[in-house]
């Protein structure tokens, strides 16, 4: 009791000496002055076992070597990130992965919208993941990754396979997330629950039929609010509290006036945290649809101690892979041999450099944006293990685009011209926002221990 309440008031490095920060923060330092490739390399060589006998006294030999592994991958990619290298020793820090391309709803702006002429504006064609080639993903990049969230355009509670999709992800000790509309008519709430996913984002946009379809065109509240019940449900009987559930309310002009009571009907259905979000502008497909002016915010539900949900992710909870992990433990980081750019322009896409997103058909595009005639953002196929798609040419094309002189009149646009069919060179996303960024690195290793990874070192695993 008195180590909970030190931990929330104080930082535990003021009052233990067992944190992984002095040794993390000595190595970002010495990171800091090595803008080669090679030589931050040559540094994480030496201070992996260090940090590995450090974590062994708290964790299990997997759990150790695992986040080894994912610690330090995060510092070469904020290093890389900032001397703007275009071939990467890094892996990704989080995974976007579509389990199901196909979805059953035909909402507005969306890949699957059902407004007349949409299948045109985009290149999404359907398919379901393989366990295959999931593996093989997990293989590559799960040892150093922190996080795979499930969903990119499509609803993967349509692939009966997501629970053991979601079950290999937690092997390599990630979080598994994923966003769903829950408008499914077969859907197995027990298996969702023992798969050990970590958080659920129900996405739901109103009380009533009428008004909830204006946008989930194609969706059925009955049926959402039935499968809410049987997650509940199963979660109790299970005595889990995981997924955490999250609905997710869009805000719009024409649902505005329902928020008040969705809140309560979360509430009442047992949901763990309801949120109002600002939607994107989708009246170019819907004029009808229109953002409404409200202040995106929060609302915790229900209370679930941070113990808890470490056990969730901890190495009693489900079985790692350890054998994997050991691999890619005692495997040495590639050396990319490529001469590498230096940094000069101030800003870079944070997409090419911390997420990778795969469709179900093995598609690799950078970030989130939707495939197009005019855009093709598909840089790469993943198929075996022995591929790195995070290091294709266009990969490598696109961030080789914010090594040039600083452009200080758009620090969102790209700096120096590219291949005109290189959606970067023209890209108006917000490029600083990932999908997997600080605030899941932070929840990720809060929750594994909030002792050895205190407010400061997680800051420096966070701050890019
Ligand atoms: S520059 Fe734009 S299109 Fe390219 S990866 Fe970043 S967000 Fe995506």
């Amino acid at each position: 009791m008195m180590q909970t309440l030190l931990d929330r008031v104080l930082p535990a490095s003021l009052y233990r000496s067992d944190t992984a920060h002095a040794a993390l923060r000595r190595l970002d330092a010495e990171l800091r002055g090595s803008n080669r490739c090679s030589d931050a390399i040559d540094r994480l060589q030496s201070a992996k076992d260090p940090l590995f006998r450090l974590l062994r006294h708290r964790f299990d030999e997997a759990s150790s070597q695992a986040l080894t592994l994912k610690a330090l991958n995060i510092l070469l990619a904020k290093t890389q990130f900032r001397a703007r290298h275009t071939h990467l020793a890094a892996n990704p820090v989080g995974l976007v992965v579509d389990p199901s391309n196909m979805c059953q709803l035909g909402c507005p702006g969306c890949v699957h919208s059902s407004s007349p002429g949409a299948s045109e504006r985009f290149v999404w064609p359907n398919g379901t993941l393989a366990e295959s080639r999931f593996r093989a993903l997990m293989e590559r990049y799960g040892p150093t990754a922190v996080a795979v969230y499930f969903c990119d355009y499509g609803e993967p509670l349509l692939n009966r396979n997501t629970p053991t999709l979601v079950r290999i992800a937690k092997s390599y000790r990630m979080q598994a997330m994923l966003s769903t509309s829950l408008s499914v008519r077969q859907f197995d709430a027990e298996a969702c629950v023992d798969s050990g996913l970590d958080f659920m984002v129900l996405s739901i946009d109103g009380v009533t039929q009428a008004v909830y379809e204006r946008f989930r065109r194609g969706g059925q509240l009955d049926l959402v609010f039935e499968n809410i019940r049987r997650l509940v449900d199963a979660r109790r009987r299970m005595g889990r509290v995981t997924p955490v559930l999250s609905w997710n309310l869009l805000a719009f002009q024409h649902n505005v006036h329902e928020i008040p009571e969705a809140l309560r009907m979360a509430r009442r259905l047992g949901v763990d945290q309801f949120r109002v979000v600002e939607p994107f502008d989708v009246s170019w497909d819907d004029p009808a649809i229109q953002p409404a002016e409200v202040k995106p915010r929060v609302v915790h539900l229900t209370w679930t101690p941070l113990r808890i949900l470490r056990g969730n992710q901890g190495e009693t909870a489900y079985t790692l892979d350890a054998e994997q992990i050991r691999r890619a433990f005692e495997q040495p980081w590639d050396r990319p041999t490529e001469q590498e750019a230096a940094a000069q322009s101030d800003h870079a896409c944070h997409w090419l450099y911390r997420n990778l997103v795969m469709d179900a058909t093995g598609r690799v595009m950078p970030c989130c944006a939707a495939p197009s005639p005019a855009n093709n953002l598909v840089f790469a196929q993943f198929d075996t293990a022995t591929d790195d798609p995070f290091n294709s040419p266009r990969h490598r094309q696109a961030r080789a685009l914010f090594a040039g002189p600083p452009d200080r009149g758009d620090m969102h646009r790209a700096a120096q011209p590219a291949s005109p069919d290189l959606p970067c060179a023209s890209c108006e996303w917000d490029q600083t926002k990932v999908n997997i960024g600080s605030r899941e690195i932070d929840r990720y290793f809060r929750q594994t221990d909030p002792i050895l990874f205190d407010k400061r070192t997680r800051q420096l695993l966070t701050s890019w």
